[in-house]
């Protein structure tokens, strides 16, 4: 089947180092910000000039960011059964110079295998539809419930700011990811 797969905060831990970094540059203390659990749109919203700060340096940022664990292994399980891994992400050209390049290097340079990398997605529904997902992983709420809508099976990854609702099916690991899938489709 065709597994559609997110990014930041589903492979990787993008938040947990990122939010030091934005506390260091903001001159914000770390556990206040991290006790209001922002997400990245509140960041947006309550930092000055937070999208200059993106541009200039999530790119820095990502490159950085430490895959979950056990992730690669999982991957490549995965796709040894014959599934493909198509990532999906709403990595963009307001926050990347080149999301695609950027992205691309990191999955290459962690030894992640994929089949395809779609980058700049606003809308995740449509995008999982064009491309015949079978089942979307992701952390957030609103990308899982959209592609949910759409008849697609999701399982939405746990983060520490990500909202909880009992209508999304949550996984706190790759390797329960793993065990649902068998669940499901063997
Ligand atoms: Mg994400």
């Amino acid at each position: 089947m065709n597994i559609g797969i997110d990014i930041d905060d589903t492979i990787t831990n993008t938040y947990e180092t990122m939010l030091p970094m934005i506390a260091l540059k903001y001159g914000k203390n770390l556990d206040k910000l991290m006790a209001k659990k922002p997400s990245y749109r509140t960041l947006h919203s309550i930092l000055p000039n937070f999208d200059k700060f993106a541009y200039e340096n999530y790119e820095t940022m990502v490159k950085i960011v430490p895959l979950k664990d056990g992730v690669v292994d999982i991957l490549n399980k995965l796709r040894n059964e014959g599934h493909k891994i198509i990532f999906i992400t709403s990595r963009n050209y307001k926050e990347y110079e080149d999301p695609y390049k950027i992205s691309l290097d990191y999955l290459q340079r962690n030894n992640i295998p994929f089949d395809k990398l779609i980058v700049n997605v606003q809308d995740k529904a449509k995008e999982c539809m064009v491309n015949k997902i079978d089942l979307f992983i992701d952390d957030s709420t609103k990308h899982c419930k959209a592609v949910q809508n759409k008849g697609i099976s999701t399982l939405q990854f746990d983060t520490s700011f990500n909202s909880y609702t009992k209508r999304l099916e949550r996984v706190k690991s790759w390797e329960e990811v793993y065990q649902k899938v068998q669940m499901m489709y063997t």
